[in-house]
């Protein structure tokens, strides 16, 4: 029988590595974009005007939170397409140059925007390595630095997982790099970029651009209370990119097309914000999502907890100032013998939103690629549930979760065991 207990009222939204609802007050900074500041910010007169320096204030505005230039920023329609024109932006620079296709280097467990667009470059004649990650989904660096040749191009590591919430030793992976393409620049070789797809960072994690020490990171807006599609590109001076959509010659030929001002308003007012809440909100979430953890393990037998243990170890990353090994927000455990969808419409039942295995699922029925990754079986790969915590998550929330759900595994498994004639 299913717990009976009557449906939340409020909706129990735990899945904000999908996406996240828009704050009311990046809609209020937006607002004005739409229908009164609509010019063009190309034209000359002055609502045209308001639109170019709206878009000035906020690379400005970016630009402080994650210690770059204006100028390096470039304003894209989403994290997806800032990570192709990193990838495809580098690698058509390299063929310009060298006349020949070259190697790049992520890890197995990246984003399909990247995995994707590797794909598609190898289809192309690139070389493409993808670094196996340890049982928590940590790129290991004796791998990455094995792995490079003489025409490596580009290294794409995510600064932080979706699926599982590991994130990724990106300093110490910069540091040796730069001594690396010292070296390199010695022997007259190509230096090797760093690109860091930072989705899953915005509002935990430090985005210093400085102190990560990369060439190219991915943002995004609709995982941060933000608008959807929108994202940027940060591209630090020098380096070697060329743009994938033509025409108009906005954002420095970089990416063309007339410029969405509300959207790009909106980003910055997100990331202001995200980047304003950081500590205190990280230090709830890492109470509440460790409490959620702790209590599913008393309470569900047979379940195993996808990516790093909490609470977070101190790695011994060495350049890292704070280190949080797993993403605050992030919860992803197999629970096994159960059919992972109809758990996810049971709670639905319930007014809990969840995901299974990779959000992406219902364009990609495969197991997810992340929890393969990680050493585990095909079973444990379909059994993944993923619980993202945010803004609105309460500890009542996560109480009222913890009534409903043990009852749904115990019923679901009861009705999954085979019956004995
Ligand atoms: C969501 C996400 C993307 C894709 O971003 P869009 O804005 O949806 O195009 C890329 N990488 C990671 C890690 C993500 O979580």
């Amino acid at each position: 029988m299913l717990p009976q207990v009557k449906p939340s009222k409020k909706l129990i939204y735990l899945d904000h590595a999908a996406t996240t609802p828009l704050n009311p007050r990046v809609k209020k900074a937006m607002e004005p974009f739409w229908t009164q500041q609509f010019g063009n910010p190309s034209s000359l007169y002055k609502i045209g005007r308001k639109g170019i320096e709206a878009i000035g204030n906020a690379r400005r505005t970016i630009a402080q939170i994650i210690s770059s230039r204006p100028e390096e920023i470039v304003f894209t329609a989403g994290g997806t397409e800032s990570i192709n024109l990193a990838i495809f932006g580098v690698a058509r620079a390299y063929e310009l140059s060298h006349k020949q296709k070259g190697h790049i280097v992520a890890s197995a467990i990246e984003h399909h925007a990247v995995l994707h667009s590797l794909d598609a470059l190898k289809a192309e004649g690139w070389k493409i390595t993808l670094l196996n990650v340890d049982q928590e989904g940590f790129v290991k660096l004796d791998e990455l630095k094995k792995s490079i040749s003489k025409d490596t191009v580009l290294i794409s590591i995510m600064y932080a997982n979706n699926e599982i919430g590991t994130t990724e030793p990106i300093t110490t992976i910069s540091h040796w790099l730069k001594k690396e393409n010292e070296k390199r620049s010695i022997k007259k070789l190509t230096p090797i970029y760093f690109h860091t797809d930072a989705c899953q960072a915005v509002g935990s994690l430090d985005l210093n651009v400085q102190k990560l020490g990369v060439d190219l990171m991915t943002i995004n807006g609709s995982k941060t209370y933000g608008p959807k599609q929108t994202g940027l590109l940060y591209i630090k001076t020098g380096t070697k990119i060329r743009p994938l959509i033509y025409g108009g010659g906005q954002e420095k030929n970089m990416r063309s097309g007339t410029e969405n001002v509300p959207g790009i308003v909106g980003l910055a007012e997100a990331l202001r914000l995200a980047d304003k809440d950081k500590q205190i909100e990280n230090k709830r979430l890492i109470a509440l999502r460790d409490y959620f953890i702790t209590q599913l393990f008393k309470r569900i037998p047979n379940i195993t907890l996808n990516g790093p243990a909490v609470p977070d170890k101190k790695l011994s990353f060495k350049h890292s100032s704070e280190v949080i090994s797993r993403l605050p927000n992030n919860i992803n455990i197999s629970i096994l013998s159960i059919d992972g969808e109809a758990l996810l419409l049971y709670l639905d039942s319930y007014n809990i939103a969840v995901s299974t295995g990779s959000a992406c699922s219902t364009t990609n029925p495969d197991p997810s690629h992340v929890i393969l990754a990680l050493g585990r079986s095909t079973e444990h790969a379909d059994a993944a549930m993923r619980f993202t915590l945010g803004k609105s998550t309460t500890k009542q929330d996560i109480n009222y979760v913890l009534k409903v759900l043990p009852g749904i595994v115990a019923e679901l498994r009861r009705i999954n065991t085979p019956m004995s004639y």
